[in-house]
């Protein structure tokens, strides 16, 4: 269920498909081994996160993301002020895809599909195993409408000593 939320996409580059699964708060940090806390992520930004806290880590991707496509790494006072307006909106991006894949894993139609193909998989087994078995019914998945693309969730921008925050508006929250 985790691996192919997000269309199968790393939530943090969204652009490689996902090998592993990433618990978003590391067990180090005691994160919980639970499905609120994992996302599907591709094996390079699984191994670059590491221990990392999400932030820390979406700033360094942010950075190296910068520095390949300016053939340099932006430094200097100027460079750094524009860096963080860079890091923050990636990190907006980031937090607004991990809401959408807990969207998608509370979503019970899903996960009755998974359940109703998929029982017999157990947490133990090893993820080339899962992906072997779940990636050929992709397709029939979405054709059928699992995994489907949740409803963007509702966001609210606040400040913080670390710029701009994009926030999830808790749903029984009348706008
Ligand atoms: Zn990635």
């Amino acid at each position: 269920m985790v691996l192919l939320a997000n269309m199968g996409r790393c939530v943090y580059c969204d652009r490689d498909s996902s090998a592993e699964v990433d618990h978003v708060v590391p067990l180090s940090a005691n994160g919980a081994d639970d499905r609120r806390n994992l996302v599907p992520a591709c094996r390079e930004c699984n191994l670059g996160k590491s221990d990392k806290g999400l932030f820390v880590w979406v700033a360094e991707l942010a950075y190296r993301e910068r520095a390949k496509e300016c053939g340099a790494s932006p430094h200097g006072p100027n460079g750094l002020v524009w860096m963080r307006d860079y890091i923050d909106s990636a990190f907006d991006g980031v937090q607004a895809r991990i809401e959408a894949v807990k969207a998608e894993l509370d979503d019970e139609a899903r996960s009755t599909w998974f359940f109703d193909r998929y029982w017999w998989l157990g947490k133990n087994d090893p993820v080339w195993l899962w992906r072997a078995w779940v990636e050929p019914s992709a397709a029939e998945a979405r054709a059928k409408g699992y995994p489907k693309l949740p409803p963007p969730p509702r966001m609210r921008i606040t400040r913080s000593r670390l710029g701009q925050l994009l926030e999830p508006v808790p749903p029984d929250e009348t706008p």
